[in-house]
């Protein structure tokens, strides 16, 4: 699945060249990212990091990755409506995971309470990479699927432009005409407005609740501006401006300053450390309201690795998704060996298993946003020292996932021009609204690759390791 430029890739002026032509082109489109040192600024910005050159994707994955969003938009609104699923699947994590068993116990609570609200909007991003099998044939494999706070649907709208030129200026215009046009943030924007409009009140706003450090204000505005044209009113607001300001009437409507809010759009509250004691009493406000959450509790909970785990069962999808072989036997084609370390046989054998062969296998924490996983050594470390506590639930174990390095350029706001061997993470971002009991939309609204140096196991965009790229279908 070499891409056709290889000729060109040890061309070193012409290369040099091509990246300050890049940088600039990224610059006039939009791939932007606010500085580490002014986060809540837009004084001074930088680009986004990115490859020199779009990376080859087999097409057949490509399509294969379009063709099951829809279905794992069913299966995770399937999960948030299935209280015993999520209640016997987390059991032994909330034991041990002080974050998973917060969010389940506001999760509980509201369902106790009686659920207030009716309209459901889901935006996720399901991740593959393309796992190199015995014979050298590529499979996509998901790393996993987010369901809250899913990024990058905007800038990477704005990629294949920048590629494009590279290419041309490279002599490789034919190439360059075949990159897609992909725009993420429109199709989310889509869902935003039908679930706005479906809550039914001309006068109220979309909530983003954002986080204190806003470095990916951009990626973000990409959404709000699609929201504007529209003109649906958009406000930003962290946690602790609903905890100083947010407010429920009598019907459970949520008000923000005076003004109602219709949907929340998550854009935060994924790690620990977004929370304090008034950012979970905020939290818990959000979800008693009557407002449109994107997610809402239980869809976060969703999209758990433990949950993950568990869907890989024999028998889980199709109790998850009854009559609905086909979209059961996409979805589970998909998926790596996931594995429970839950107290008990299964999970000494597994621990001992993984002790035994480190390298073929990654331990992930119930946590987001990268840089949590363990490989090799450490791992085999940590769960030496956990295989006899139940702390070892906290986790679960999966499949390494093998893909074929290609060479790329990373470019990355001061940092010499470097090349790397690189590998690449699809993720195609899901949209789905249902009224009560009906779908009234369900699609797959773009994509996102991702391409990282081989060096670092693990980490995103965000985390800075990876960069943002484009596809070029081989
Ligand atoms: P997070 O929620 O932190 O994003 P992920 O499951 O996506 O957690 O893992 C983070 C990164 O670790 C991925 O982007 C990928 O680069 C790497 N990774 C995760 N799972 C695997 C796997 N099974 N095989 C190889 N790499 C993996
Ligand atoms: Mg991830």
């Amino acid at each position: 699945m070499a891409a056709p430029w290889e000729d060109v890739l040890r061309d070193e002026p012409a290369i040099q060249e091509a990246a300050s032509v890049a940088v600039d082109a990224a610059l006039l489109e939009g791939v932007l990212m606010r500085t580490e040192g002014e986060p809540n600024a837009s004084d001074v910005v930088n680009y986004a990091p990115f490859t020199l050159l779009p990376s080859a994707v087999p097409t057949v994955l490509f399509e294969q990755a379009y063709a099951v969003q829809q279905d794992f938009n069913l299966l995770v609104d399937a999960i948030s409506q299935n209280k015993e699923f999520l209640e016997d699947t987390l059991a032994s994590t909330i034991k041990v995971d002080d974050f998973t068993a917060q969010l389940f116990r506001i999760h509980v609570q509201v369902l106790e309470e009686g659920l207030a609200q009716s309209v459901f909007l889901g935006i996720n991003r399901s991740d593959y990479m393309f796992d190199c099998g015995v014979d050298g044939t590529p499979a996509l494999k998901q790393i996993e699927i987010n369901t809250i706070a899913a990024s990058f649907g905007g800038l990477t709208s704005r990629t294949a432009a920048v590629h494009g030129q590279v290419l041309k200026m490279l002599g490789k215009s034919k190439e360059a005409s075949r990159l897609l046009p992909n725009n993420p943030s429109k199709g989310l924007a889509l869902g935003i407005a039908k679930a706005w409009e479906l809550y039914g009140s001309q006068s109220a706003v979309v909530m983003f609740l954002v986080e204190e450090v806003q470095r990916n204000i951009f990626d973000q505005r990409c959404v709000e501006n699609e929201l504007w044209n529209r003109n649906i009113r958009v406000i930003r607001k962290r946690f602790r401006d609903v905890f100083e300001k947010g407010s429920l009437d009598d019907a459970k409507r949520l008000y923000m300053d005076g003004q109602e809010v219709a949907v929340v759009y998550y854009r935060e509250g994924y790690v620990p450390k977004n929370y304090d004691q008034q950012n979970w009493e905020a939290r818990l406000l959000l979800e008693r309201s009557r407002a449109v959450k994107c997610p809402d509790i239980a869809t976060q909970l969703a999209g758990t690795k433990k949950v993950q785990q568990e869907l890989s069962r024999p028998g889980t999808l199709e109790r998850l998704l009854p009559g609905r072989a086909e979209a059961v036997t996409r979805i589970r084609a998909t998926f790596a060996g996931l594995y429970s370390l839950d107290v008990g046989e299964e999970g000494d054998k597994i621990a001992a298993m993984a002790i035994a062969d480190p390298d073929q296998f990654v331990l992930k924490p119930q946590r987001e946003g990268g840089g949590n996983n363990l490989y090799g050594e450490e791992l085999r470390q940590v769960l030496e020292k956990i295989r006899d506590s139940p702390e070892r639930t906290s986790y679960i174990l999966m499949d390494k996932i093998k893909p074929q390095p290609a060479i790329n350029y990373l470019l990355r706001a001061h940092s010499p021009l470097q090349v790397s061997e690189c590998i690449s993470e699809l993720g195609i971002f899901g949209v789905y609204v249902r009224q009560g009991k009906e779908m009234v939309m369900n699609k797959a609204a773009g994509h996102l690759l991702r391409t990282k140096a081989i060096e670092h196991a693990d980490g995103g965009v965000a985390a800075g390791v990876a960069v943002l790229d484009t596809p070029y279908l081989v």
